[in-house]
């Protein structure tokens, strides 16, 4: 988006700059400069010829601006040596400076050469002309070197903000970069649920769960070798992302599933009493017990059992034996039969 207002300032900027050059072409008919008018509507034809290439590509851009920054410093130069100093055409030299943002990078030898050039030319000029005005039209000396003034301060705002919000742009795609890298390092890329290592990492802050109920949760696919052993490895990786999509809509906003392991996942549920996560778990265990899941042209139906291990928020716990006995209760789970939610209270001697 920053990009294109790039591009649409410096659209801004030459069509700005094609008026300027309208408004001088007819202050020098009014004052009966010819060379000054002859050299103004060779400018005009160079805006003009810009404009046409603008809109040809996003390409010339740069190019567009060495044309001219060197359009500028040749305009005010005539002026300068036709009407002499104090007419504000030195200070268009500045302005020419300015567009060095847009042309730096790419044409680096060229733009020291220019500043170089408007450096001697400035101090050629005052030296040759004495610091004077050649020609004394006192009311368009004074019109002409308030508009070339107001000029500059434009442009320099122009180009600020420009400069601004380019760095905005750099630092706006740092940040989604970063976003997409944290994304990636942090999720399983066949599931789209958390890794191991960023689940540890959540449950490590310890606020997440301070004084609030929650409850661990580990399940695991079942039967699933044999699910890989009869429709192959793919079948295999349709069912993980099947149920890993019901995990995600099923379990609420605010609790946290991880892939743990192969076919082996961990959940946290949060803020609430253990009935209340058993019957979120229930629900889950529900829910993929019915789904079927379509694979080329076999459907399958894969289920999962549940261990479910509750605190109530006060008192000191070990996640590791939490989890140790969520783990307990789930292979209790698969020995009575699989399909099925295991659940009981954290026992901190277990
Ligand atoms: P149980 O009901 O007791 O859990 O039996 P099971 O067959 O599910 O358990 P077992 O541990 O014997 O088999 C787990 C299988 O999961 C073995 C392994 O090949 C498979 N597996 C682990 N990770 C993946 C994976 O990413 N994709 C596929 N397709 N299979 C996987
Ligand atoms: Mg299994
Ligand atoms: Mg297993």
């Amino acid at each position: 988006m920053l990009k294109i207002s790039l591009h649409t300032a410096q659209k801004v900027i030459i069509f700005a700059t094609l008026l300027a050059h309208v408004f001088y072409l007819f202050v020098f008919l009014l004052m009966g400069e010819e060379i000054l008018v002859v050299t103004n509507v060779f400018s005009v034809a160079i805006y003009l010829f810009l404009i046409r290439l603008i809109y040809d590509s996003l390409e010339n851009s740069k190019i567009i601006m060495v044309i001219f920054q060197l359009e500028i410093l040749f305009h005010a130069l005539v002026c300068i040596l036709m009407l002499g100093w104090g007419y504000g055409f030195e200070l268009l030299f500045l302005a020419s400076s300015l567009i060095l943002f847009f042309t730096s990078f790419t044409y680096k030898f060229f733009n020291y050469i220019v500043v170089a050039m408007q450096i001697i030319l400035s101090i050629a000029c005052y030296v040759y002309l004495d610091g004077q005005p050649i020609k004394h039209f006192d009311g368009f000396k004074d019109l002409l070197f308030i508009f070339n003034l107001s000029m500059v301060c434009v442009f320099s705002v122009v180009v600020s903000y420009l400069l601004e919000s380019s760095n905005l742009f750099i630092f706006l795609s740092i940040l989604e970069k970063k976003e997409i890298a944290e994304n990636i390092l942090n999720h399983d890329p066949l599931t789209g649920l958390l890794n191991r290592t960023s689940m540890q990492q959540i449950l490590s802050k310890s606020e997440l769960y301070k004084n609030k109920d929650f409850a661990i949760v580990m399940c695991d696919i079942d039967n699933f070798k044999k699910i890989n052993d009869t429709y192959g490895h793919g079948a295999g990786d349709a069912v993980l992302k099947s149920l890993s999509g019901i995990f995600k809509s099923t379990f609420r906003n605010e609790d946290k599933v991880a892939r743990f392991g192969g076919e082996e996942f961990l959940a946290v549920v949060l803020g609430i009493k253990k009935d209340a996560a058993v019957s979120i778990v229930e629900r889950v265990r529900e829910t993929l017990s019915k789904n079927i899941v379509e694979f080329e042209d076999i459907k399958i139906n894969a289920t999962m059992t549940f261990g479910v291990v509750a605190h109530d928020g006060t008192g000191e716990f070990s996640l590791e034996k939490m989890i140790k006995q969520a783990d307990s209760l789930l292979y209790a789970g698969k020995r009575s039969g699989k399909n099925i939610v295991i659940s009981a209270d954290y026992d901190p001697k277990g």
